[in-house]
């Protein structure tokens, strides 16, 4: 596995791939790889004659409150883990070296940003966009693949890439959990073991609202109030950020569930902010 830092090495690297005919895929991170990283990488491995990974903590992407500082690293870990996992080149670049003291140029797909994540990290999904935007650019890969833990990020980035007329397929892969339910974060370092312990109630939750779903309960309303009630009752001192029901592709609130609806929350425990989501009435 190669380590390119120099943006501009990489993008000779992907234009050498690219010309040679090869098919790429491109797996964005923040490192600090857990599983849910490597079964992103995986698939590119399967799917694709080279992979990329990039490890990089976009500083665009935090508000000026968050946890950017913090955000856990530990780059010769990650190294093995990507090498391990059959990763080709990772591209770990030094934040400089992607931002130009005078950078100007961002990339905004607003109507996407609106609800869940974006309304209370305003500045968070033109950061991503942004630094998507340009690793793409970097890349030029015939793969980009994401996580749905993020989904309005996956969906946002699916409508960037359509209205940009990125020539690269937006891969969506499901989210891996520990054995207790919890989706996968490197932010789970930050609970504390008491912490731990009722993090699993979150998708238990998000598990409890598809069970009302499927029973037959079709006003958002209900199962909002119905999820507040199961996290105040499980979680005694977690914030629910929030907990929506939305359209999958446009992120767009839903009153009365009629087709397939994304349930999504973000819940603060301690230090953490931890999301997770669901797909309901997939096959409505
Ligand atoms: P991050 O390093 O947190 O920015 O995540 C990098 C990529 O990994 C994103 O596409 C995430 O959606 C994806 N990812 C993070 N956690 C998980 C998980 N538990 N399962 C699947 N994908 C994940």
């Amino acid at each position: 596995m190669q380590i390119i830092t120099d943006p501009h090495a990489f993008q000779q690297r992907a234009m050498a791939e690219r010309a040679s005919g090869a098919t790429t895929a491109l797996v964005p991170t923040m490192g600090f790889f857990h599983e849910g990283h490597l079964s992103l990488m995986r698939w590119a491995r399967e799917n694709a004659d080279t992979v990329f990974v990039s490890l990089f903590v976009n500083p665009t992407q935090f508000g000026p409150d968050e946890d950017l500082d913090a955000y856990p690293r530990d780059l010769d870990r990650d190294a093995r883990l990507a090498e391990e996992a059959g990763v080709d080149v990772l591209f770990a670049p030094d934040p400089r070296a992607i931002y130009a003291e005078d950078h100007a140029t961002w990339v905004e797909v607003p109507t996407l940003a609106q609800h869940l994540c974006g309304a209370s990290r305003p500045v968070h999904f033109r950061g991503v966009a942004t630094i998507v935007s340009i690793l793409l650019h970097l890349a030029m890969p015939s793969m980009a693949v994401f996580g749905q833990k993020d989904w309005q990020q996956l969906a946002l980035l699916r409508r960037m890439a359509r209205d940009l007329f990125i020539p690269t397929e937006i891969i969506g892969r499901p989210i891996v959990r520990e054995a207790d339910g919890l989706a996968l974060s490197s932010r789970n370092v930050y609970l504390t073991p008491q912490e731990r312990q009722q993090a699993p109630h979150i998708n238990k939750g998000v598990q409890h609202i598809a069970a009302l779903a499927e029973a037959g309960e079709r006003s958002a309303a209900a199962l909002k109030a119905a999820f507040a009630d199961y996290i105040a009752q499980h979680i005694p001192g977690a914030e629910v950020d929030y907990f929506e029901l939305v359209h999958p592709d446009n992120i767009q609130p839903v009153h009365d569930l009629t087709g397939p609806t994304l349930a999504a929350t973000a819940v603060r425990i301690g230090k953490a902010r931890l999301l997770d989501n669901t797909l309901l009435l997939a096959d409505a």
